[in-house]
This record gives structure tokens, C-alpha cells and sequence, in this order.
């Protein structure tokens, strides 16, 4: 089963990703977690990507579309995969959509967080004093959000027309946001 987690930067998308990876042992795709390992690391891809991170930018397309393909194509993760920030571009969802159709795959669930902009900036400080990210201090954060409204909205209506695509009001609480999920894939 292959699930996407959309939703706006602090929906609680890696959350929701990391509990349904313990539950059906599956992999957490999660590109922020990548992308950021890259930089860590001081890879070529991390000097090139440190700039835009920082600034509540998106990583080009072709950046990121590259390092998905290895992951798709593993066959230890066929069928397994959760999507937490991946696609944020149509152009990275007709990726998607091609390299699962070449592996023989497809999306099974798309689960849309839907969280509001007061709600988001709340969480997102909060988050800044524990995990200490680099892109959740005030001005990135609403950088992040208006560059979500703008360019990963139109992502969020072309799946929204898909028959496995479902809604979930995600300024729940954590564990009823999961229970909900649960019941949508019945496990
Ligand atoms: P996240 O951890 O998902 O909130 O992502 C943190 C940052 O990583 C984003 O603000 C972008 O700069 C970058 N990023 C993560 N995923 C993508 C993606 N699919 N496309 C472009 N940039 C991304």
C-alpha cells in the first residue's frame, strides 16, 4: 500500500507518516528529511540546496525528483511507501505519477491534513524550540505557507478529484487524526 500525506508545512505530515510507518511497516518518504540529511552531510546537492532550505524556499524539481527515483525503484520498498512532503509541484506529481507507473505501483490513499494559517504558525514556533530547524522562525514560516498556497495548491486540487483521496481535519488531536486515518484504511 502506498499512501501520499499532503498538507500545508505543520500539518503534522511527518507525524501522521511516522506513526503509520510503525503500524504497517512501511517507509516514510519524507524529501525535508533527505534534502536536510543532504546538507548535513555537505554533499554537492546539500551546498546547492542549503540556500533555498533556509530561506522557506522549494528545492528545484530536478533536485528532488532525482533522489526519488532510487527509493521507487528499491524493490525492499515496493508498495510500502508513505509520502510525507513529496509531491509539492505538478511538476513532481506527474513524476510521481510516472515512475510509480514504470515500477508497476500506484497510489493507493492520499490523505489531505487540512490545517488553517493561525493554527500552522502556533505549531510551527513550537516546533522551532524542540527541534531547533533552521526554516521555523516567523518570517520562513509564512514564506513557507504563501509558497504553499501558490504553488502546491494546485497539486492539492488535481488529487482532490481522485477516488482515494480524502480530507481529514488535521487541528485534531494527534491520536484522533491517526484513529481517523486507521479507519479510513481499515487497519
Ligand atoms: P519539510 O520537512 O517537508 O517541511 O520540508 C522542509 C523544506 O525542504 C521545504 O521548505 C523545502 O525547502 C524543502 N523540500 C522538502 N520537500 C520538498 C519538495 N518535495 N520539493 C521542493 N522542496 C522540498
Amino acid at each position: 500500500m502506498n499512501i501520499i500525506i499532503f498538507g500545508p508545512p505543520g500539518a503534522g505530515k511527518g507525524t501522521q507518516a511516522k506513526y503509520l510507518v510503525n503500524k504497517l511497516n512501511n517507509f516514510q518518504v519524507s524529501t525535508g528529511d533527505i534534502l536536510r540529511e543532504e546538507i548535513k552531510k555537505d554533499t554537492d546537492i546539500g551546498k546547492k540546496i542549503i540556500s533555498n532550505m533556509n530561506n522557506g524556499k522549494f528545492v528545484e524539481d530536478d533536485i528532488v525528483n532525482k533522489l526519488l527515483e532510487k527509493i521507487i525503484f528499491d524493490n525492499s520498498k515496493k508498495n510500502r511507501l508513505i509520502f510525507d512532503g513529496y509531491p509539492r509541484t505538478i511538476n513532481q506529481a506527474k513524476n510521481l505519477q510516472s515512475l510509480l507507473d514504470d515500477s508497476n505501483q500506484k497510489i493507493d490513499f492520499i490523505f489531505f491534513l487540512n490545517v488553517n494559517k493561525d493554527a500552522i504558525i502556533k505549531r510551527i514556533e513550537k516546533r522551532k524550540i524542540l527541534e531547533k530547524r533552521s526554516d521555523d522562525d516567523f518570517e520562513t514560516i509564512i514564506k513557507r505557507f504563501d509558497t504553499y498556497m501558490e504553488v502546491t495548491k494546485p497539486v492539492l486540487d488535481y488529487y482532490s478529484k481522485n477516488e482515494n483521496f480524502y480530507e481529514v481535519d488535521g487541528s485534531m488531536e494527534i491520536i484522533n487524526i491517526s484513529q481517523k486515518i486507521e479507519e479510513i484504511l481499515n487497519v
